[in-house]
């Protein structure tokens, strides 16, 4: 220390400079100088040294006073040393409050390192990481969309080992306290002036070892699994709808909450059916002859067939309404109906008798029986001429 320089200069800021300009070029030059940026590195470890004691001076307005009054005399060598006034608790004890919540701010995000300070009451393996949610689909049939399903589903995904119930060690043996952090799950190493906490590198901050890993899972506490599930598919749901199974995702590390697993719905298409929300739709070619004449016809429904009424005259995509045959109402009460579209076939392949007979109606002055043809034709007459 025989030739300390000037802490201003240290710092690289003039002797007016405010309690802000003097953190900002401390954060600066700590981040640059900072022993875990330069392993090995004497100069830069000698540099962080000055620097983190020209801030722990100047940003004291107590010593920063004494300082600009008595110069380095003031401040003597460092802790502990000759001097004018005592560097109480530098290097990690009350007095060094400031300097660690600014490690905290730097040096938690950049190194995952904390300060002293700060760590105490930040993470500990009271609850361990939780599990990652997952996400998977499910086929249904349309009647299991209408009336509601269970489905079993088949899901990779991490559980916890049975053998060992999670705990990593073999049947009979426990996890012991980490060796080197004492199964705190974290480490404070002392750097120049500085006791820095980091979690422990041994049990990765678990602060516990396992000396008789479990023979299935390695120790983990989970394996993978192919695993069942089932899946309550509520009356009335959709496709693209998802349903949400809290817990059914990863198992979480060492005693963590699983995560959720989300089931995406996807409706296979069926040979009669669409849908419009909850009503069911359903094309029905009927014949010319009885869209005519009117007739009583089978239609299915998502019960079975049932019996529908045409009336006389029915016209291509008439709907015929069956009220409450439709899905249930998911969220709601009740169901939608189903709409029976009409779709009038006109006839082809006709035998000769046929086509005579058709020809004989056509000729029997048929306007009547087809007013819309017939006041079509009247307006486009009126129109052109
Ligand atoms: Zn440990
Ligand atoms: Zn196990």
């Amino acid at each position: 220390m025989a030739n300390q320089r000037d802490y201003y200069e240290v710092l690289g800021v003039g002797r007016t400079a405010t309690g802000e300009e003097l953190k900002k070029a401390y954060r600066k030059l700590a981040i640059q100088f900072h022993p875990d940026k330069n392993p090995g590195d004497k100069k830069a470890e000698e540099n962080f040294k000055e620097l983190s004691q020209a801030y722990e001076t100047l940003s004291d307005p107590q010593k920063r006073q004494m300082y600009d009054q008595y110069g380095h005399a003031a401040a003597g060598a460092g802790p502990g040393g000759p001097g004018g006034f005592d560097f109480q608790g530098f290097g990690g004890g009350a007095g060094a409050g400031s300097i660690n919540d600014i490690f905290g701010d730097i040096f938690g995000d950049l190194f995952g390192a904390q300060a002293g300070g700060r760590a105490r009451g930040g993470r500990r393996r009271t609850s361990g990481r939780p599990g990652d949610d997952l996400r998977t689909s499910v086929d249904i049939t349309f009647e299991e969309a209408a009336f509601g399903a269970e489905k079993v589903i088949i899901v990779p995904k991490t559980v916890r080992c049975d053998t060992c119930t999670g705990t990593g060690a073999k049947p009979g043996t426990q996890p012991e306290n980490c060796a080197q952090c004492g199964g705190r799950g974290e480490v404070n190493f002392q750097q120049g002036f500085f006791a820095i906490t980091r979690p422990c590198p041994r049990c990765n901050g678990a602060g516990q070892t396992i000396p008789n890993p479990c023979v299935n899972c390695g120790g983990s506490g989970s394996v993978k699994k192919r695993t069942q599930i089932a899946v309550k598919i509520p009356a009335g749901v959709d496709t693209g709808q998802r349903l949400k199974l809290t817990g059914e995702g990863e198992a979480g590390e060492r005693g963590g909450p699983a995560g959720d697993l989300y089931v995406s719905i996807n409706i296979l298409p069926h040979d009669f059916f669409t849908r419009d929300e909850f009503d069911v739709i359903c094309e029905v070619p009927v014949t010319f002859g009885h869209a005519a004449l009117g007739a009583e016809i089978e239609v299915p429904t998502l019960e079975g067939k049932v019996k529908l009424k045409i009336p006389a005259g029915t016209q291509s995509h008439k709907i015929l309404r069956l009220k409450g045959k439709g899905l249930a109402r998911l969220g709601s009460y009740g169901r939608g109906d189903q709409l029976v579209r009409i779709i009038v076939e006109v006839p082809t392949n006709l035998t000769q008798d046929q086509r005579d007979l058709l020809k004989k109606f056509s000729e029997s002055g048929a306007d009547a029986a087809h007013p819309m043809h017939h006041s079509f034709f009247e307006k486009v007459k009126n129109l052109f001429g």
